[in-house]
């Protein structure tokens, strides 16, 4: 009987704290534009979740079956993350690329993000 009772206490636990992890993954997919640094911090989450599982296994207040179950979702959803986190990588990329920029002095290239010409030193906007 007590053991039962421990049983479900733990149950109950766990679900408590993975619960609103599991629920806040559903909402957020929903979201159709996640800032990037949003996306690495639910990224850091997970891998924390993951850890407080793996304890939870060792210490005996998971199943194996429990274990598995939710250590399984929670991949999947790091592996989304990581999928979306790439996907806004390359978004990203194609947006920084454009049409080649040029240093209106000596028209050598120039990267977006240079402020000076490396070729002549002219200032670039
Ligand atoms: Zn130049």
């Amino acid at each position: 009987m007590m053991t039962m009772v421990m049983l479900l206490l733990t149950a109950g636990v766990c679900g408590w704290v993975i619960y609103p992890l599991l629920r806040s993954s559903g909402a957020e997919s929903a979201e159709a534009d996640v800032p990037l640094h949003e996306l690495s911090h639910e990224l850091i989450r997970l891998g924390r979740s993951l850890e407080e599982l793996r304890f939870d296994l060792e210490t005996d207040r998971l199943s194996a079956e429990e274990y598995a179950r939710l250590a399984a979702e929670l991949e999947r959803r790091r592996e989304g993350l990581l999928s979306r986190l790439v996907e806004k990588g390359k978004a990203d990329a194609a947006h920084d690329k454009g049409p080649a920029r040029r240093c209106p002095s000596c028209g050598k290239k120039v990267s977006r993000s240079d402020r000076f010409c490396s070729a002549c030193g002219t200032a670039l906007r």
